[in-house]
């Protein structure tokens, strides 16, 4: 369909490959996490990956791309869930993992090139006293641009936020898709024109990032023989703002035997919650936990648990991985709690879906608020049957976004406004950036046959 052996010659010295083996695995991500994408996205795959290294070979690669017509579609570590790094129609897989390294670091701000790894950032963070704010679960295979382009938040989000909230990506460096591309720095909120778009509004080579100051943690897990206590403590912990802490990922029972690693530490029949506190404030917190109940079911220094993991890989999607490794048919859902009352919406959805399978929920900061995301853990069985835990949840009082679809407008989590259609239009006049994830025109988005009837962020969710 593309003139692909055109291309190459074109290409010159940038590594690239047309073995089929090799396109294979780098046109998969981690979308197997969905039953629904499992078959959506089956046997898509690109004609050719492409590996530039410097901004030069970018360039070329862009202009080769644009005169043949060939679509490009980006990719980091390749870790995405929403399979937004698959291309659905074919083209150049554009690997950036080797366009990578920390081109500034100073006190408070790191900058980096678009395949930096998240966990090298962090280090190099560390080295002088400060850390990424907030990472996702996947850090140590996700890269910057990765995160920014098909992420949303992860540990430290409780406290500082999502990407969406504003002061958490102070810039971008992106280079268009046109015959002479050109390189924009979009800084501040202009950032945001790049954020959850998958690809689709310009190649990001670099992501600056605002940092925290870093903190000598501490990762536990605190068990409670009720699912509403353990919600209404992980509430109250996520409010307490002198209380320094990364994490709260709220189990039900039986999850924590479904987490195999788990299973020894917690006693039978209690929900928990997983958590980071810094140890300056872990006197206080130990206090807090007796306070709710609670029992401290395993206390140890970041990343050296009796589980043999970092404690953030099992929050988050990652918990659900860790769940599919013994039980590869369960799935779930990206439920929303929001409101003024939040103890109260989270116990009447429970209530509501407790038959579907146990509860799984993060507490984070959207706009300033402290909002539950997560939904129970099923036993996949159909698209009808998710549907109807998608309604059910919508009754109660959540919204729910779609973690079972690959485009931007269907997984329903950017706000797409005017000015993001403008800058579509104007740095991919052509359509060739991971076309079908988000078209100017919605019409050209590309359509699945299972949809579920879920909430958008302009509607819901926001
Ligand atoms: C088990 C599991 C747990 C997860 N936990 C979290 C979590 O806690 N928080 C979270 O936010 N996400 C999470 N994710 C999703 C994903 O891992 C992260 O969003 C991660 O940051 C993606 O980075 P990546 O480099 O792997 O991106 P990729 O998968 O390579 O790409 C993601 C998207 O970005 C685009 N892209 C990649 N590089 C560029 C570039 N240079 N320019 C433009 N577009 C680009 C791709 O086309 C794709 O659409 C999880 C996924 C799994 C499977």
């Amino acid at each position: 369909m593309y003139r692909i052996a055109d291309l190459v010659k074109e290409l010159d010295t940038i590594e690239c490959t047309t073995d089929p083996v090799k396109i294979r695995v780098k046109s998969r991500d981690h979308y197997a996490v969905s039953p629904l994408l499992k078959q959506m996205l089956a046997g898509k795959t690109a004609d050719v990956v492409a590996s530039p290294k410097t901004k030069d070979e970018l360039l070329q690669l862009v202009r080769a791309a644009v005169k043949f017509g060939i679509p490009i579609t980006e990719r980091g570590g390749g870790t995405a869930n929403y399979g937004q790094s698959v291309p659905l129609r074919g083209g150049i897989l554009l690997d950036m993992s080797g366009y990578s390294g920390i081109v500034s670091l100073r006190p408070g701000m790191v900058r980096a090139k678009a395949g930096t790894i998240m966990a090298t950032i962090d280090e190099e963070a560390r080295k002088i006293g400060w850390e990424l704010r907030f990472y996702p679960t996947t850090k140590k295979l996700a890269t910057i641009a990765g995160h920014v382009a098909g992420g949303q938040g992860g540990p430290g989000s409780v406290v500082y936020g999502t990407l969406r909230d504003r002061g958490n990506v102070a810039a971008a460096q992106v280079v268009t898709m046109e015959a002479e591309p050109r390189i924009l720095e979009l800084r501040g909120r202009d950032a945001q024109l790049i954020h959850h778009t998958y690809g689709a509004t310009g190649i990001i080579t670099e992501i600056e990032m605002p940092l925290a100051p870093a903190w000598d943690w501490i990762e536990a897990i605190v068990a409670f023989p009720e699912f509403m206590q353990a919600v209404r403590f992980g509430v109250g912990l996520a409010n307490a703002a002198g209380i320094i802490k990364k994490l709260a990922s709220i189990q039900e029972w039986p999850t924590p035997q479904l987490i195999r690693q788990f299973a020894p530490l917690v006693p039978e029949g209690h929900s928990i919650i997983s958590t980071m506190i810094a140890r300056e404030s872990w006197e206080e917190f130990q206090q807090f936990v007796a306070e709710f109940g609670g029992t401290i079911a395993s206390s140890s220094p970041e990343g050296a648990g009796p589980y043999g993991a970092p404690i953030t890989e099992f929050a988050f999607g990652h918990a659900l991985f860790q769940i599919q490794k013994h039980q590869p048919n369960r799935a779930a859902l990206e439920g929303f709690f929001r409101g003024t009352d939040l103890i109260a919406l989270i116990e009447r959805v429970h209530q509501q879906v407790k038959s579907f399978g146990p509860m799984r929920m993060e507490l984070i900061r959207i706009g300033g608020e402290i909002v539950g995301t997560g939904s129970p853990y099923f036993l996949y069985e159909s698209p009808e049957q998710m549907a109807e835990l998608v309604r059910l949840m919508q009754t109660a009082g959540a919204g729910v976004s779609n973690s079972h679809t690959s485009n931007v407008r269907a997984v329903g989590k950017k706000e797409v406004t005017e000015r993001d259609l403008a800058f579509k239009r104007d740095v991919d006049p052509y359509g060739l950036l991971n076309p079908g994830r988000f078209e100017a025109d919605s019409r050209a988005d590309e359509r699945f046959t299972l949809e579920l009837p879920t909430d958008s962020w302009d509607r819901r969710l926001a």
